[in-house]
């Protein structure tokens, strides 16, 4: 789309933009394009769900509590772009094309720049078992966890496996809302040894606080129906979480993109495939080639890598120059229910420092954090406006409108 092209008027078929997966990346993309595009091109979001669910409060729903569940059409129409609910199956690389399979049978839809932003998931398949007796976070799963927590017995085994940031985050949410339970956190590494001395001191006191035991350097090697088989010996359980390593789904490799030992989408610093350059990709799904500091999944990475991405699309369209992805971490957040958190702060190459935000005041900037990554997401703005104890306003008068409606059905 050219400015000659442009001047040819409106008989030109506006270009295809196709954006896949509609988590943090995907969302944020899609809202970006569609706002800069100006309508000069047609921007389609395909997502498997028809709600957008914030991910990072997976473990909040498999407790029970109750996560908005935005309308992905609805939102998307709200900025002029088409929402396609249905399953990625496959990518025709040569002839730009994806395949999805919906609710009325497979669609092939053509594009012409496509953005990959497929994230990730729970890896279910690297340990047997895992597949047939975990539960996991997953939108489609947690409600069933919580279904299964809420009707166990006083003192029953729930083991979570993962010392990762969503495995600390769910022994604890689970400890904090089933006092009752005996909760167990088993990791492989030494507990907690991504963070600095004093983030761990803390962790393992709110762990003993809370009432949950660690089995930390034990590796697992395959789940019974009822037992835990480790390298220490067996656990018997009741309900065991698996949080461990995130996968990312294989469409990307099968398809012939250029992917990592992970499977991510390899990019250049424009977020765009080495291998296919009509195609970019941002957040879990994607990794830079040469890139420092390493992109580390998560919504911090995934929402800049968005806008980054979405602009060079429309920049490859408009043939502008395209931006080189920049990032900086500024640390983690791991929240311990709903009551206390512990902000580590980290360096930009994403190294703890011994700096850390903990108790109730760790977990109001934990709540911040979650609720500002999904408002940029929402609106691909930074804007916002937020005060202990009050709804969090959106600042954009238009788009607060329209989200907060949303919102309420
Ligand atoms: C319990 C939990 C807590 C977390 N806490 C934090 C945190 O505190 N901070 C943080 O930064 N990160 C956190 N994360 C990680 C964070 O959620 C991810 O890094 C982030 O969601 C990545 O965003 P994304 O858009 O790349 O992918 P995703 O959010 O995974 O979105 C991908 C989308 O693509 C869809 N999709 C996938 N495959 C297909 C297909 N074949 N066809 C159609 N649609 C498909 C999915 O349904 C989903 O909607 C947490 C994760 C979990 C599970």
């Amino acid at each position: 789309l050219t400015k000659n092209n442009k001047e040819r008027g409106k008989k030109m078929k506006q270009p295809e933009i196709i954006v896949l997966g509609a988590g943090y990346a995907g969302l944020r993309a899609t809202i970006r394009l569609a706002k800069k595009t100006h309508k000069q091109a047609h921007v389609t979001l395909v997502n498997a769900s028809p709600v957008f669910v914030e991910r990072v409060r997976l473990h909040q729903q498999a407790t029970g509590q109750n996560l908005r569940q935005l309308d992905l059409a609805r939102l998307v129409a709200s900025v002029g772009a088409d929402f396609v609910q249905g399953y990625v199956t496959s990518l025709n690389l040569n002839a730009r094309t994806v395949t999805v399979r919906t609710a009325d049978g497979e669609r092939v839809l053509s594009y012409d720049k496509l953005l990959y932003a497929l994230g990730s998931t729970i890896d279910r398949d690297s340990v047997p078992g895992v597949r047939e007796y975990a539960d996991v976070l997953t939108p489609e799963r947690s409600t069933m966890l919580y279904a299964k927590l809420a009707g166990l017995r006083p003192g029953s085994p729930v083991v979570v496996v993962g010392g990762g940031l969503t495995g600390l985050e769910a022994a604890s949410e689970i400890a904090e809302n089933y006092p009752d339970l005996a909760v167990k956190l088993v990791t492989t590494g030494d507990f907690a040894d991504k963070f600095s001395r004093k983030g761990q001191t803390y962790l393992r006191n709110a762990f003993e606080r809370m009432g949950i035991t660690v089995q930390d350097n034990t590796n697992v090697e395959r789940l019974t129906a009822d037992e835990i088989i480790t390298t220490q010996g067996n656990i018997a359980y009741a309900v065991v979480v698996w949080a461990g390593a995130f996968a990312v789904a294989p469409v990307a490799r099968e398809s012939g993109l250029t992917v990592n030992s992970s499977g991510q989408i390899v990019t250049n610093h424009m977020l765009q495939s080495v291998s296919h350059p009509d195609v970019y990709a941002a957040g879990d799904a994607a990794q830079i080639l040469d890139f420092q500091p390493y992109l580390r999944m998560s919504c911090q990475t995934a929402l800049p890598m968005a806008a980054t991405a979405a602009t060079n699309v429309w920049a490859a369209l408009v043939g502008t120059a395209q931006k080189t992805h920049r990032h900086s971490y500024a640390g983690s957040n791991v929240s311990l229910g709903r009551n206390a958190a512990l902000i580590q702060v980290a360096d930009k190459n994403d190294r703890p420092l011994e700096f850390v935000f903990t108790g109730r005041f760790g977990a109001m900037i934990k709540e911040y954090v979650c609720r500002f990554a999904a408002h940029v997401a929402l609106d691909d703005k930074y804007s916002f406006v937020w005060l202990p104890g009050y709804r969090p306003q959106y600042t954009g008068a238009t788009r607060e409108a329209e989200i907060l409606s949303l919102e309420a059905q």
